[in-house]
């Protein structure tokens, strides 16, 4: 994995006259961890499906690694503007950006490692016999090396959450989104997806994570980030946000969930 530069810059978001994102800036650097933290209905998914063009953004810009996502920049006579890409160089940007969500979308009909394969042939067009090599490797990092023929619904939900983190790394992204991963889960299988989170941060890769556990960003992340009401309130290392927040709504917040 190289690259994985992430720069936002004002992202503003309505639904309507519901203003979601009011003007988000963040910056994640190369091989950094951020952890977005908020209470619900904050902006966090909205703002991950922005970064991935999933959804448009009615202002500012998403760069990855220097390059727009979703646009491309155009001198006309007026001067610059932005001009929406074609759906085909879309789609080869998100290659680019992996996203994890919290319900794990795995083809039900295909078995694990024809769940990993699929994306980096059918979307890259990488030649199977590559791939399947790598996919392996993939699912022995997450721990399901031995999964590789079973269907999903064989599988707990955290070894298919697992196997949807090996998917989404098979495509080989700069960044790697995740959208509460483990929300979805039984209590007793939130560890063994944190772990497998937890040695992609170490191994560089750069990741964005929304999530509710505070212990894993206490650790893992480089930064946290808490938003409310479409905001960044509060930004910083894990020692600052969260263990000597400024504002009033993350103190009120962290008081919640911890
Ligand atoms: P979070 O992930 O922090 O819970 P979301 O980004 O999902 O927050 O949602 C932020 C706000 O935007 C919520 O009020 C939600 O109801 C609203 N919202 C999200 N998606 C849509 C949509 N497609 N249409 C209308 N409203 C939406
Ligand atoms: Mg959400």
């Amino acid at each position: 994995m190289s690259g994985g530069h992430l720069r936002l810059h004002g992202l503003r978001k309505s639904y309507g006259t519901l203003e979601v994102l009011h003007e988000v800036d963040l910056e994640v650097r190369p091989g950094e961890v951020t952890v977005i933290l908020g209470p619900s209905g904050s902006g966090k998914s909205t703002l991950l499906r922005l970064v991935n063009h999933l959804e448009k953004v009615d202002a500012g810009f998403v760069e990855l690694d220097g390059e727009l996502v979703g646009y491309e920049r155009r001198t006309t006579r007026r001067g610059e503007v932005l001009r929406e890409l074609k759906e085909k160089d879309v789609l080869r940007q998100r290659t680019r950006i992996g996203f994890v969500f919290q319900s794990f979308n795995l083809f039900p009909h295909l078995t694990v490692l024809e769940n990993v394969v699929e994306a980096p042939v059918s979307a890259q067009g990488r030649r199977r016999a590559d791939v399947e090599p790598e996919a392996r490797e993939l699912l022995t990092r997450v721990g399901l090396a031995d999964k590789a023929d079973a269907r999903p619904r064989q599988l707990s939900g955290g070894q298919q959450q697992r196997v949807a983190i090996a998917r989404a790394l098979a495509m080989r992204p700069s960044v790697l989104l995740f959208d509460e991963p483990t929300s979805a889960l039984d209590p007793e299988l939130v560890g063994e997806v944190l772990d497998v989170i937890r040695d992609l941060a170490h191994g560089g890769t750069t990741l964005v994570v929304v999530t509710h556990e505070i212990g894993f960003a206490r650790e893992v992340a480089d930064t946290v980030v808490f938003m409310d009401a479409g905001r960044v309130v509060e930004q910083g290392p894990p020692d600052q946000v969260l263990s000597h927040p400024r504002h009033e709504r993350t103190q009120a917040f962290l008081a919640k969930v911890l």
